[in-house]
């Protein structure tokens, strides 16, 4: 796929993983929702990382990331910490699963410092994580005109809304899937939650919800419908969400002045490189995955759109 001098940065969990789907179960897996976008991102983008890690961090998964050329220098190993770390289960519900633990580690005092190039950054990023990191990112980065992507979760919602919603105030694109987005804006019907979350000033608000596919409602009041593609045997769905936004943003980072069709094609990287991510356990599935196959997913999905003429 196309790489161009673009630059792409993002700040967000770096985690070891502890899974049960109906798949199986399995534990310590490498993830966390900068990984995810990452590694789905680097198919397009110059990717690079803004993060922290503990001692217990493996000198195996700075490699899987240095080899797709994600730039890791401002990755933070902290000695006398642990890595972030989580374990979820998808067993009562395939999309959205219980948290079992959050465990925060180094990320806990976390203080994001950009370096040079990642000051210069055209597009970024703020994975989840605490609102009150992405704050911190996205006041210095709104000075410099990147384009400004977000994304969190429920626990975030529920900890910290009022830091959160503070953030949309300062970006350009929000991903949030329907359950989240229903609850903060207290509201069960999409169209009015992303009406309501508009109302902060993002100009994009695209609302995820799992295998049905997702919408992108625009400020100017359009909404767009990208499907899925279907998967025969769903294995582990963590990270599709970071995955789809990592596809999204790696694609849209190629062009200097996207219009409407840019943002659909956008959201069609992002629903086909997801869709191989869900096929394996933690990462295993997305770092196998190369352009051609990324290609062939994105017609199919887009077969069955109807794409507005430019
Ligand atoms: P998703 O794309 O929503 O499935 O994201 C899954 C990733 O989010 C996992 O790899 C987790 O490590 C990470 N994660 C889970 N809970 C949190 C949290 N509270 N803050 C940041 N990242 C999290």
């Amino acid at each position: 796929m196309k790489k161009n001098k673009s630059y792409l940065t993002v700040v967000g969990s770096i985690a070891y993983d502890d899974v049960i789907t109906l798949a199986g179960a399995k534990d310590n897996l490498f993830g966390g929702s900068s990984i995810y976008f990452s590694i789905a991102a680097s198919n397009f983008s110059n990717v690079s990382i803004v993060g922290t890690v503990g001692n217990d961090f493996k000198e195996s998964d700075f490699k899987i990331l240095s080899n797709r050329n994600i730039d890791i220098s401002n990755i933070k190993r902290i000695k006398s910490g642990n890595t972030f770390r989580w374990k979820g289960d998808y067993k009562e519900n395939s999309e959205d699963p219980n948290t079992i633990f959050t465990s925060l580690g180094v990320f806990k005092d976390f203080s994001p410092i950009l370096n040079d190039l990642q000051l210069k950054s055209s597009h970024a990023f703020l994975a989840n994580i605490s609102p009150d990191i992405q704050l911190e990112l996205a006041k210095i980065l709104k000075n410099k005109n990147a384009l400004i992507g977000l994304d969190t979760m429920n626990h975030w919602i529920l900890e910290k809304k009022n830091t959160l919603i503070e953030v949309i105030k300062k970006i350009n694109i929000l991903f949030i899937n329907k359950t989240e987005a229903c609850l903060i804006s207290n509201n069960s019907d999409i169209d009015n939650a992303a009406k309501y979350l508009l109302e902060y000033g993002p100009d994009l608000c695209i609302i995820k919800d799992g295998k049905n596919g997702s919408y992108m409602y625009s400020n100017n009041e359009e909404k767009f419908f990208c499907p899925t593609y279907n998967i025969e045997r769903v294995v582990d769905p963590t990270g599709a969400g970071d995955s789809f936004a990592g596809g999204f943003f790696g694609y849209l980072s190629n062009i200097s002045k996207p219009e409407r069709e840019d943002f659909q094609e956008a959201m069609i990287y992002g629903s086909s490189i997801a869709s191989f991510t869900i096929e394996g356990f933690g990462t295993e599935n997305l770092l196998k995955v190369n352009d051609e196959n990324i290609k062939n997913r994105f017609e199919k999905i887009k077969s069955k759109v109807n794409l507005e003429k430019k």
